[in-house]
């Protein structure tokens, strides 16, 4: 049994989740040996366009991958949030819910780490949570910007038994699984198979909802 009080946090637009985000989430919760990981569908988010899928589409098919999935939890707060999301603000809430001492990890992928200092009080995430990096292919350090660098030396973990409850740095050891949901999207267009890339728990509600958006 699994006594860890830590969560974990894991965002993005899942439009829609693939076997990397799943994949991902289970080596999150396993290496960490996290309480539970929370997988967060972002409403509106700050930095992309319109999302292919509706918000409470990609809310669906999280929930329906993670059904299976012990300690993976599908959180509907930015989905039921009016307006834009930010990570801090999401961060803020969970870390008042949960109170300031639990252990608290912000899952992120080696790509949108390229962005974090565009990210709204982005040194504020690590005041609420640790920054745990899965690197993508093609991901370089050298790549980051400077002051992303800075922290990511200052702050790199050598001692997860200390379980404090944010504030340190440290990559996934997962080797990285090149899916992505751009390439889903261009599949579905071009009418190709995408169901190797789906959870299976995913495979018949998307096909459902194109189905009938298609026929509307
Ligand atoms: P898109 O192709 O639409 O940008 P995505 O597949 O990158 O989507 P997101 O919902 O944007 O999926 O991803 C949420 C988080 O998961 C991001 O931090 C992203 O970097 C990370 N991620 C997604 N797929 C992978 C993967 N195959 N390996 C590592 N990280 C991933």
């Amino acid at each position: 049994m699994n006594t860890s009080s830590a969560i974990g946090v894991f965002g993005g637009t899942f439009d829609p989740i693939h076997i990397g985000h799943l994949r991902l989430a289970c080596a999150f919760r396993d290496e960490l040996g996290l309480h539970e990981v929370r997988l967060i569908p972002t409403g509106e988010p700050p930095h992309r366009q319109r999302p292919y899928l509706p918000a409470t589409v990609r809310l669906a098919l999280v929930q329906a991958a993670v059904r299976d999935h012990t300690g993976l939890v599908a959180d509907e707060r930015e989905v039921r949030r009016h307006g834009y999301c930010y990570t801090v603000d999401t961060l803020r809430e969970i870390r008042q819910q949960i109170g300031p001492t639990r252990p608290l990890y912000l899952l992120i992928g080696g790509d949108s780490l390229l962005h974090l200092h565009t990210w709204r009080e982005w040194q504020q995430l690590f005041a609420l949570a640790h920054l745990v990096v899965a690197t993508r292919p093609g991901f370089a350090m050298a790549d980051l910007a400077p002051e992303v660098q800075h922290f990511w030396q200052t702050r790199q973990a050598d001692d997860f038994a200390k379980q404090s409850a944010a504030g340190t740095i440290r990559t996934l050891s997962l080797a990285p699984l090149d899916v992505s949901a751009t390439q889903i999207r261009a599949k579905l267009q071009a009418n190709e198979d995408v169901s190797a890339l789906l959870p299976p728990a995913v495979r018949e509600p998307l096909m459902t909802y194109l189905h009938c958006k298609k026929t509307q």
